[in-house]
């Protein structure tokens, strides 16, 4: 295997390895759409740790998770959801939703009215500022 396979491979596993503590924290329900009984997986906010923990991670499902990787076609009534996710208590949960926000607010009346009554942590606001990969 190559360097870069090898590594790869390393990360998949140490994500998975937290796949135990997001079910409890998440209680098995996506963590920005709150969809039940379907597959949930991790998905790292940037910026990515060195090493993968639950504090920069979040659990969710396949339709959130191919939204938020998508640069293209968004759902826009599939992110009404936000409207829940954004005053989650858990802060990476609250960054990954409030950054999709960002992405919408332009978009609908609805998501830039959210976006208006948003009130945040300054290190919360830091950290959504903080996207690089
Ligand atoms: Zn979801």
């Amino acid at each position: 295997m190559s360097k870069a396979k090898e590594k790869h491979a390393e990360r998949l596993r140490a994500l998975s390895l937290l796949g135990k503590d997001l079910t409890r924290r998440c209680r098995s329900h996506c963590e920005l759409c709150s969809a039940s009984g379907v597959k949930l997986a991790p998905f790292e906010v940037a910026p990515i740790q060195d090493i993968p923990d639950t504090e920069h991670a979040i659990f969710i499902c396949d339709v959130c998770v191919e939204q938020l990787k998508t640069t293209k076609y968004i759902d826009v009534d599939h992110w009404r959801c936000l409207n829940t996710s954004v005053w989650s208590e858990i802060p990476v949960v609250q960054v990954a939703a409030v950054r999709m926000l960002k992405r919408l607010a332009d978009k609908t009346e609805w998501s830039a009215d959210l976006y208006d009554q948003l009130y945040l942590e300054p290190d919360v606001l830091e950290w959504i500022e903080n996207d690089a990969e």
